[in-house]
Formats: structure tokens, sequence, C-alpha cells
């Protein structure tokens, strides 16, 4: 961990890790935008047919006590039928009860073609609030699975970002350039070299500059074919490497 090459193989593999902790994180927020709106969707669809429930029996609560008043309406016009003094008053007596019947014939056919509808209506809000209850778990446990990664994630960013701002500290200045600049080309910018290649392209190095990466641990060497950062084959950095700072 004294030289610059090994430091930068540090950073370089702690980076890689960053990227790979924002990466489980993924999609989860798109999921979580899409369950909240599917479940606020199968509620606003039940809340609909509820409201229109609601208006059905409130309608079919008054109508039946409109019937009753047109029942008494037309009894009370019936009686005074019997006490008319002529035939003009009978006949006008004739027609409003006509008029009554007409209209409680009415309302008794549409008392009965809501109540069909409120009893297919009752069918289907009891879906809408099954598919809603659902929708509702579904989005609370998305929410629950975010809480959880989020919370264990937080604990290894802040402790990676620790490390990483003190490994950056030790590594001077030129090299930090190159390292970021190769970092805007390769998520893994520094890597070993195997079995005299580069890891990460697996292109060959040329012998020279293997003797001369080993003898220069403070430069930084570049592999010519992918311009990856070079680091000798004996220093392996791996999690044991990060639990130790
Ligand atoms: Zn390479």
């Amino acid at each position: 961990m004294d030289t610059q090459i090994h430091r930068t193989a540090v950073l370089a593999f702690i980076d890689q890790r960053l990227d790979e902790l924002r990466e489980d994180f993924g999609d989860l927020p798109l999921k979580i935008k899409a369950a909240e709106t599917k479940a606020n969707d199968l509620k606003a669809m039940y809340d609909e047919t509820d409201g229109i429930l609601k208006d059905i029996r409130t309608f079919c609560s008054a109508s039946k006590i409109t019937l009753v008043e047109l029942k008494e309406k037309e009894e009370k016009l019936a009686k005074q039928q019997f006490l008319v003094r002529n035939n003009k008053e009978f006949d006008a007596i004739t027609s409003e009860i006509e008029t009554i019947r007409k209209e409680h014939e009415n309302l008794s056919d549409r008392l009965r073609t809501e109540g069909v509808k409120q009893e297919n209506l009752d069918r289907i809000i009891k879906e809408q609030k099954d598919n809603y209850e659902k929708a509702a778990e579904e989005f609370d446990s998305i929410k629950d699975e975010m809480a959880v990664l989020s919370g264990d994630q937080n604990e290894e960013l802040n402790e990676l970002n620790r490390i990483r701002e003190k490994i950056e500290k030790t590594i001077n200045n030129k090299n930090i350039k190159e390292y970021n600049r190769v970092r805007t080309y390769h998520s893994d910018a520094a890597v070993n070299v195997k079995r005299n290649s580069c890891k990460g392209c697996f292109s060959a190095v040329p012998p020279q500059t293997i003797v001369e990466i080993r003898n220069n641990l403070d430069t930084i060497y570049f592999c010519e074919n992918c311009g990856r950062i070079l680091v000798p084959e004996d220093i392996i950095v791996d999690d044991s490497t990060i639990d130790n700072l």
C-alpha cells in the first residue's frame, strides 16, 4: 500500500464497488413509481364505482318514499271523485289520477332497472376492492424492499466513500488526473497484468513494459491497446484489502 500504483489499484477497486452498489438500486425507484400509479389507478376506479353505488342507493330510498306518496295521492283523488258534482270535475280528476298512475309506473320501472344495476355494481366493486388492496400491498412491499436496500447500501456507501477519500489523498495529482481520464472510458480503470496480458482487454503486454512496471511502482503505465492502467501481477486488491483500511 505504500506505492502509487498500489493505491491507484485500491481506488479502482473501490470505484467499481461503488458502481455496483448504484446498479443494485437499479430500476427499483421506477418500479416503486409504477406500483404507486397502479394502486392509485385501481383506487380511483373503486372510488368511482362507490360513488355511483351511493347515488343509486340515494335514488332508490327517495323513490320508495315518492311511490308511497303517489299512491296516497291517488287514493285521496279516488275518494274525491265520489263527491264531484258534474262530469267536467269527474273527468278532470280521472285525468289527474291517470297522470299519477303513469308517474308511479315510470318510477317503478326505473327503480327495477337501478336495482339490477346495483346488483351488478356490487359484484364489480368487490373485485375492484380486491384488486386495489392487492396493488396497495405490492406497493408497500416494494417500498419496504427499497428501505432495507438503501439502509444497507447507505452504510456501505458511507464506509467506501470514507476510505476512497483517504486513499485519494495519498495519490499524487498527476496520477489522479490520469486515473480520472481512464475512468471516463473504462469502469475498471486499473487492471492487473495476468500471464503477460492486460486483464482488461487480454492484449499481450511487452516483456520490457512488464519489467518497467515492476521497477517503477510510483509511475503509472497504460495498456497500449485499451489504455487501462496496468497493475503488476503480484499486487492483488480484493475485499480483504478494503476491510483492513
Ligand atoms: Zn488492455
